[in-house]
């Protein structure tokens, strides 16, 4: 509801419906019940809970890497990897469109910082050559890039990418905020989606997407683990998670372990979607996922779009600049398994029926 109008949301990130599931509200309830509404103090003087402990010891057994250390969120888990691992001296490769929490962290690290132009792994491996040859005696190198890019939806390169790492010795981070619960067996991202496994040394991931709650956490191998636990900042100098939210997540994973019914559903809606607005002519840029972006160029029209949809009951923001480059506006349609394909028809229906009133279609 949205001042008292029935809306259909197709602009939330709830991949698969959990953040108002049940059994995620109850999982809540309940670890508050046994551990306290607050923690009282940061993770390692007196506010890590055994409850903490769980959830980064199931996440690890999820995503299949040793451990896990768990942050408030994602964007706090970007801040607290990046300068924890590089510095004054070292070198970031980036990719030009990660989201804004990696370029902050980047920042922050004091590293230098090289961009390279979007999933274009030559010209990456060009950027490492050049790097190694002049400056990369002795220094750390980390190559970063999202694993699936928010505006767009289309899937990083990670094969590629693992092989420029591994070929010059560069550690490789990805954030899969938007992989998680989405890509790959049972949810479990975009590093198992190209069977990746063990290739990827840090994988960023937020629980606030897919997994309904809130948080962010940082996956690899125990050694990576426990220096974030002596080094990271938002780790060492902010309070953890509350108790509600992992209570709440432990219980997400737990669905996304035991069922893939909700990934699946969410595949099968988006297809159905994205399908119906390709035939009508509306063009979805390069989405692989259920990022659905309907690209109308003009930040005027797109706006007139969104508002015109709010009219009739439907809800999905327009995308400007300076979000993404002028001339790109677009509509950001994103797919839930919480959707039924009636929900889905109406929009389509009436996407094509404005579309065609604004001379979109
Ligand atoms: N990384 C990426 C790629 C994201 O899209 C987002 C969310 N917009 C974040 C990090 C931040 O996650 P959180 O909302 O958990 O802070």
């Amino acid at each position: 509801m949205v001042n008292g109008k029935k809306m259909l949301n197709l602009c939330s990130n709830n991949y698969l419906g959990l953040a108002n599931d049940v059994r995620l509200k109850d999982a809540a309830i309940e670890a508050v019940k046994k551990w306290g509404a607050g923690l009282g103090a940061v993770r390692t003087i007196a506010g890590t809970q055994t409850i903490h402990l769980d959830l980064e010891k199931k996440l690890a057994r999820f995503k299949e890497t040793e451990d896990v250390v768990i942050l408030q969120s994602g964007f706090n888990a970007n801040l607290a990897v990046i300068p924890a691992l590089v510095g004054d001296g070292d070198v970031i490769f980036s990719d030009e469109l990660n989201h804004a929490s990696i370029i902050d962290g980047c920042r922050l690290s004091g590293a230098r910082i090289v961009r390279y132009p979007h999933c274009d792994t030559g010209a990456l491996e060009k950027l490492v050559v050049e790097w190694k040859e002049k400056s990369g005696q002795g220094r750390h190198a980390l190559i970063i890039t999202d694993g699936v890019f928010s505006m767009d939806g289309d899937i990083a390169p990670i094969d590629q990418l693992a092989a420029v790492s591994e070929k010059y010795g560069v550690a490789l981070m990805v954030d899969d905020a938007h992989g998680e619960g989405v890509l790959g067996h049972h949810g479990r991202g975009v590093v198992n989606h190209f069977g990746m496994e063990g290739k990827v040394d840090i994988e960023v991931g937020t629980l606030s997407k897919a997994f309904g709650v809130v948080g962010g956490f940082i996956a690899g191998p125990s050694e990576l683990c426990t220096w974030l636990r002596q080094r990271a900042r938002p780790f060492l100098f902010s309070t953890g998670l509350s108790t509600a939210d992992v209570g709440a997540a432990i219980e997400s994973v737990r669905i996304l372990e035991s069922s893939d019914e909700l990934v699946k559903k969410l595949w099968d809606n988006s297809r159905y979607f994205q399908e119906k607005l390709k035939g009508y002519g509306y063009n979805l840029g390069k989405t692989q996922t259920p990022i659905t972006p309907i690209m109308v160029g003009n930040e005027m029209k797109a706006k007139e779009l969104s508002f015109k949809l709010i009219e009739k009951g439907i809800f999905i923001q327009a995308i400007v600049f300076p979000t993404v480059p002028r001339g790109k506006a677009r509509l950001r349609a994103m797919i839930s398994a919480s959707h039924t394909k009636e929900d889905l028809t109406f929009a389509a229906h009436t996407l094509k029926d404005i579309g065609s009133e604004l001379g979109l279609l």
